[in-house]
């Protein structure tokens, strides 16, 4: 489904079509995506044991349009992912499978007859002790953002999941010492704001 993989991650982001779902009685005349949400939290105490909170639920309700554009979709999906108590930091490769899902959600068959389109998002946060701290945003120093590597891009056009749009064939972008690769502008802002790779959290020396 997604290029990314997330498995070397410890978080964990799933996205599905629920089953039976009945369409309400809407009163909006928008088309519109019907999200439900769970989260759970693990963090690891001092003993190494591992505590799972109670899961957190929400219900979204996002106009069907919102989430088929690149970059309103990184802040709607953003803005719902920190309703729920997810770090800024966590969430670049959760938006992506989100939006990637949602886009294969609105364009199959049976999604294109029905005025609401129903989604469920399941999400696992690990909060190792590390990363506790981690949930602090730490910018990356100034001359690790000037050593940023820049390549030209060739063969397969990339995602930027920064903006959730391609970086076109024969356009420079930036390589990150872990070799993920962003607009130039995007992961600037990014690192701005925390050093941690987007997809990898790979470390960027802080500021
Ligand atoms: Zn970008
Ligand atoms: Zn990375």
């Amino acid at each position: 489904m997604s290029s990314i993989t997330s498995l070397s991650l410890p978080h964990s982001c799933e996205a599905w079509k629920p089953e039976n779902f009945m369409e309400p009685e809407s009163s909006s005349p928008y088309h519109e995506f019907f999200i439900e949400v769970f989260a759970q939290f693990e963090a690891m105490e001092e003993d190494g044991q591992r505590v799972t909170s109670p899961t957190k639920y929400k219900k979204f309700i996002m106009p069907r349009d919102l989430l088929m554009t690149g970059s309103t979709s990184w802040w709607s999906i953003s803005n719902m992912l920190s309703q729920m108590d997810v770090p800024y930091n966590f969430q670049p490769f959760m938006i992506q499978k989100i939006s990637t899902f949602a886009r294969e959600l609105a364009s199959d068959a049976d999604s294109m007859c029905r005025k609401t389109i129903p989604m469920v998002v399941a999400l696992t946060v690990a909060l190792g002790t590390q990363e506790q701290g981690l949930s602090r945003l730490v910018r990356a120093s100034k001359s690790s953002v000037e050593a940023l590597e820049k390549v030209k891009i060739e063969g397969f056009p990339t995602q930027c999941v920064v903006c959730l749009e391609d970086i076109l064939m024969g356009s420079e972008a930036a390589r990150m010492p872990c070799s993920h690769v962003y607009h130039g502008d995007c992961i600037v802002n990014w690192l701005k704001k925390s050093n941690l790779c987007p997809l990898c959290r790979f470390q960027m020396p802080a500021e």
